[in-house]
């Protein structure tokens, strides 16, 4: 990238400032003694919760934006020394800031480049996806970036248009019939948006997302999953039984690889050779995989896709268009009532390619496939058990990262003999012709 901070894929570096100042007036009988951040989710204030998917995120600097009993949040936390990251606080004051207005008064602790997020959300996202975009978009002359989800008004009322990965119009005060996504509550921004502004002390942040939007400056980076937040009694009590699920309970999981489980391997002009798809458009399922999915959910299982892409490592694609893939895939599982729990792509490669553009993905990564990183990440965010999980692939580094992790294995495909003395003794605990024949196979 040619901005002046060239985007490095490591995320220690990007400041995330956290909005932590609301009254939480909704949420009165656990407020009146603590603020929202820090209202009690299972034996846990709610903001460990996604402090924990920040930090495994690779996040590590924190500038917490706190006004309602804010020494109650700097007791807790602290330095955050004890938790390997670094916390500092800018206080409110007495006058009610905003979202934009508290950011502003912080303008002295901001870096040049920083996350937003919000103390009262769980927003497990590909934080990844958010900065690379952000860094993409800013080489590209835009100035901030949007989490945006595809809602068609089923949360709360849609108010973004979006297209190839821009921000056409947000406005949350004047809805159109376009619109068909909802802003996520996770932003990036430029330091110096919150220079220029000129207004009243006192304002929502949401005006500069849409001059923003107005001047074609603001990028997206559209996300996949619902967020949790704990505005209401009933939305405290929806993400009590969803931490529940996910984090006290056992769960079991299907790992699928992608190209060849899920799609086709398609014919490479290019290159004159079978490949991967490299945008969306070449992206095509093969039979029965929702119904086999259905099969994988039905049985109690998570479904997660692990992937190696490195497409964009080789000068082949962009890193962008890779992303995008998965996200037409995930979202139309959802449109099957399939939800896919994550897809975890490797981009990397290790050598240098004489096409290679995006050289922060030339490296030696611990999630290449045979390697269990992917798979890995995974068991480790949802508490997965691996002995009862499974990971499903049709080629041998599949195998090999399953057994890595400790997962039970099913080849799709003939097991030729030359593939067989790869594996030695490390063999596949069942093979099956597809994903359907896999998805009745496991138990
Ligand atoms: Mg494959």
């Amino acid at each position: 990238m040619t901005d002046n901070r060239p985007y490095t894929g490591n995320l220690s570096d990007l400041q995330v400032v956290v909005l932590m100042g609301g009254l939480g007036t909704r949420l009165k009988e656990y407020t009146a003694a603590c603020p929202k951040s820090l209202v009690d989710v299972d034996g846990h204030p709610f903001f460990d919760y996604e402090l924990r998917l920040l930090k495994e995120a690779g996040f590590r600097k924190f500038l917490f934006l706190i006004g309602y009993k804010a020494d109650m949040i700097e007791e807790y936390y602290g330095d955050g020394k004890d938790q390997g990251i670094t916390i500092t606080y800018c206080y409110d004051g007495e006058e009610l800031l905003g979202t934009g207005g508290a950011i502003k008064r912080a303008l002295d602790l901001l870096e040049e480049d920083f996350l937003v997020t919000y103390g009262d959300s769980f927003m497990d996202i590909d934080y990844e996806e958010t900065v690379y975009r952000y860094f993409a978009g800013k080489a590209a002359g835009y100035r901030a970036l949007m989490t945006i989800l595809k809602n068609n008004n089923s949360f709360d009322k849609s108010n973004v248009i979006a297209k190839d990965g821009k921000i056409v119009l947000y406005d949350k005060m004047n809805v159109v019939p376009e619109m068909e996504y909802i802003d996520y509550g996770v932003c990036v921004y430029e330091r110096s948006l919150f220079e220029e502004y000129s207004g009243d002390r006192r304002f929502d942040v949401a005006i500069i997302q849409n001059e923003l939007s107005k001047k074609g400056k603001l990028a997206a980076h559209e996300v996949t999953r619902r967020f949790y937040e704990i505005g209401s009694p009933k939305a405290l009590s929806e993400f009590k039984d969803y931490v529940n699920k996910r984090f006290n309970t056992k769960n079991r999981a299907v790992f699928l690889d992608r190209d060849g489980v899920i799609n086709e391997i398609v014919y490479n002009e290019d290159t004159e050779q079978l490949d991967s798809p490299q945008k969306k458009e070449e992206f095509r399922l093969l039979p029965n995989v929702f119904e086999a999915l259905k099969i994988f959910k039905d049985k109690g299982y998570l479904i997660f896709i692990v992937t190696n892409q490195p497409g964009a490592a080789k000068g082949k694609s962009r890193l962008s268009a890779l992303y995008d893939i998965n996200t037409a895939f995930v979202n139309a599982a959802k449109d099957e009532g399939i939800d896919i729990e994550g897809v975890y792509m490797c981009p990397h490669y290790p050598k240098m390619q004489p096409y290679t553009k995006e050289t922060f993905l030339i490296k030696e990564c611990d999630c290449r496939k045979p390697k269990p990183g992917l798979i890995m990440r995974a068991v480790k965010k949802y508490n997965i058990d691996t002995a009862s999980s499974y990971m499903i692939g049709d080629s041998i580094s599949d195998i090999l990262a399953g057994k890595a992790a400790g997962t039970k294995t099913v080849f799709i495909g003939d097991l030729k003999c030359d593939a067989c003395k790869k594996l030695c003794d490390k063999e596949p605990d069942l093979t099956a012709a597809d994903i359907l024949r896999a998805a009745e196979a496991v138990e």
